[in-house]
């Protein structure tokens, strides 16, 4: 039997399974409103690239859905995982969620196979060998694999990013979080962590980037959502948003950008 929706008509396909739900989130800190009633859907297999000026609350967005900021109206749901004050959940949904911060945040003690076997090793449980032969396997696929016995400051900043990309891979996320992963690096080390997150982008991965990388986005999101004062004001497909963004924000945004 063909199913129906809400409103009875029929459904030909079934509707795509959301990795994440925003809904109605608002967010302060202290008297500063800094998320307000932000809604997004985010269906598995999305690529969303989130940009807007700097303090318009892009980076807030992303860490309240793995937590790292709380949230305080509204829901979110990471695979039909509700975020709560409980911290089981709070659990459940950092396994799901992979995060590459600006500041590649890799511990500088441990070496780079160590890095990333430490997580699957202490929480998943892996024997420590499976979890080492799955980091190099990660390791190989963004490329710094010869770099494995070295410790993070020995890596050039591109490496370490490729690393912590890599780091997060090894959890087997359902869904990965980006926050200005380019930011902080040097010009000419851009693009080599670009091309991996295109790669990882074109294996089919869910895939939340804040970046200010244009030409990024126009190549590899699905949709772009553009941020002004913490709210989101824009969602489109890349190319109507880079053509004619709708609103005078976007527009001046893209004007000073591009
Ligand atoms: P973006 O990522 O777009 O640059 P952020 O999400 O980092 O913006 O910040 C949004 C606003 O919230 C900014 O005005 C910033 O100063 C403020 N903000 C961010 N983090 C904190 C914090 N921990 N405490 C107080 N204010 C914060």
């Amino acid at each position: 039997m063909p199913e129906r929706n809400a409103k009875g008509a029929l459904r030909t396909s079934p509707p795509p399974r959301l990795a994440l739900e925003m809904i109605d989130v608002n967010k302060w800190y202290g008297d500063y409103h800094a998320l307000r009633d932000v809604n997004l859907n985010v269906a598995a297999g999305e690529r969303i690239v989130v940009c807007g000026p700097s303090g318009s609350g892009k980076s807030t967005l992303i860490r309240c859905v793995n937590a790292l900021e709380a949230h305080e109206g509204g829901r979110i749901v990471v695979e039909g995982v509700e975020l709560s004050g409980d911290v089981r959940r709070i659990h459940e949904i950092r396994r799901e969620t992979g995060m590459v911060f600006q500041q590649f945040n890799l511990f500088p003690h441990l070496t780079i196979l160590e890095n990333c076997a430490l997580a699957p090793i202490h929480v998943l449980k892996t024997p420590r060998a499976e979890a080492e032969r799955k980091a190099m396997a990660y390791l190989e696929k963004v490329r710094v694999a010869d770099q494995a016995g070295k410790y993070p400051l020995q890596l050039s900043g591109g490496q370490q990013q490729r690393v912590a990309i890599a780091r997060a891979l090894c959890m087997s996320p359902k869904l990965m979080l980006f926050d200005e992963p380019t930011s902080a690096l040097d010009p000419e080390m851009v693009k080599e962590v670009l091309d991996t997150m295109v790669e990882l982008a074109e294996d089919g991965m869910t895939m939340v980037c804040v970046t200010h990388e244009m030409a990024f986005a126009r190549q590899v999101a699905d949709r772009v959502v553009f941020m002004d004062e913490g709210a989101i004001v824009e969602i489109d497909r890349p190319q109507a948003f880079f053509s004619g963004p709708r609103h005078p924000r976007a527009r001046q945004f893209l004007g000073e950008i591009l």
